[in-house]
């Protein structure tokens, strides 16, 4: 009996569009799921995702969790026989998900054009000067440090004692995190119930989420802290020490933003802090280098690898890189700046070039490749439940 596949042309030339555009070339020989090291009997790929990429089966590749196993290491592209770079579209498809996958699509499409590069920065700005026309009651003199951001008013609320560039902060920052949050946490719940579906678990196994997070979540934040997956790879191993730089770097900014909120905002114990004798800048400096370190090696790293040819740099990845690092150039640039007494002005500019990198950053959770921090996660998690479930069938 013939089967009449009916492909999804859009679907193909979007994959093509964010970095697939060597997808129609595989011919389904399946070297690339044998020399993948971690494609699994389980969830395997690439071969398979290739194949309903090329009929554009959307909804099986939006809820097959073997898309986010990948890491780009390239081996599979390296050994293709025919060029159609496996690698390169699994990255593809990971972007396809993240937009099928959250709201306001249009913010997706900007972090994946060069149309965003002057979008993002003007949502960013228009935000970050409504924060501050509020709350520095007008608009400061931008080339004044003594203005912005150490000048404007203080405020008493509640049990709060803030000055202006605090509560500026808060008033942009905490409806962004709370957007962020609500979207990932709705996402992420969509995308667990789909590959539940898929994977056909029976209903005696469908653990409520607190069974989940105690026996699965811990042991794949381990596996991610290690990068345990990652050092399988061969072509691209590389790439496993400057992730887990960033990686790290982003816990300790993560952690030192925590406590300089509390002591800030909680406590009333206001920056700027010395540098060199401040504890709390000590522990954002060393998170600062790593930052830096990680993203410079991985730049240096990517451009060697594709001079070999077993990796190619999309648009959104080098969107991403160079956001990570002017983040740790603006960083650091206010402070070194700021301590020099004829520049202390420009303070102001690039203090403001640092939050909006910071916006656009924070915005990028749930748009950019930077997602894949969530959904990378959850894909391991349900890898090691689907696996253990498994084995529980078989006794
Ligand atoms: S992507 Fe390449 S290696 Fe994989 S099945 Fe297609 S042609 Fe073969
Ligand atoms: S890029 Fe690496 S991890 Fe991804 S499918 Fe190819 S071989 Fe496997």
């Amino acid at each position: 009996m013939a089967i009449k596949v009916d492909p999804n042309l859009n679907v193909i030339k979007e994959i093509q569009e964010v970095g697939g555009d060597t997808l129609k070339k595989c011919y389904q020989c399946a070297t690339c799921a044998t020399v993948c090291p971690l494609s699994s009997d389980e969830a395997p790929f690439p071969r398979k995702q290739m194949i309903l990429a090329q009929w554009g089966f959307k909804d099986k590749l939006l809820n097959d969790p073997a898309v986010w196993l990948c890491h780009q290491c390239g081996d599979c592209s390296k050994y293709c026989p025919r060029g159609a770079n496996p690698g390169d579209v699994m990255a593809a498809l990971r972007l396809l998900v993240i937009k099928e996958a959250v709201p306001f699509k249009f913010l997706h499409t900007f972090y994946n054009r060069p149309l965003g590069l002057i979008v993002l920065p003007l949502i960013a700005l228009f935000f970050i000067f409504l924060g501050m026309i509020a709350t520095f009651q007008g608009m400061p003199n931008l080339f004044d440090a003594n203005s912005f951001p150490y000048g404007g008013p203080h405020y008493d609320i509640w049990i709060f004692h803030l000055p202006a560039r605090v509560l500026m902060i808060d008033v942009v920052f905490l409806p962004l995190a709370a957007f962020v949050v609500i979207i990932l946490f709705s996402a992420i719940n969509r995308m667990w119930n789909a590959y539940v579906e898929t994977y056909k678990i029976p209903q005696a196994y469908r653990y409520g989420m607190w069974t989940i997070l105690k026996t699965y979540f811990i042991p794949a934040i381990s596996e991610i802290l290690s990068h345990s997956r990652f050092v399988k790879c061969n072509a691209n191993n590389w790439r496993a020490n400057p992730h887990k730089f960033l990686l790290y770097s982003f816990i300790i900014l993560a952690l030192t933003t925590a406590i300089v909120f509390v002591m800030a905002d909680i406590l009333g114990f206001h920056t700027p802090w010395n540098p060199l004798t401040h504890p709390v800048k000590w522990l954002g400096n060393i998170g600062g280098i790593l930052l830096l370190y990680g993203i410079i090696d991985i730049m240096v790293g990517r451009s060697q690898a594709e001079a070999e040819k077993s990796l190619r740099t999309s648009y959104p990845d080098s969107f991403l890189i160079y956001l990570i690092l002017f983040l740790g150039l603006t960083g650091f640039g206010i402070e070194i700046i700021r301590s020099i007494p004829g520049l202390k002005n420009i303070t102001s500019l690039v203090y403001l070039a640092h939050l909006v990198i910071v916006f656009m950053l924070f915005l990028g959770v749930v748009y950019s490749k930077f997602a894949h921090l969530a959904f990378r996660t959850t894909a391991v998690v349900f890898d090691l439940y689907f696996k253990d479930v498994v084995q529980k069938m078989s006794k």
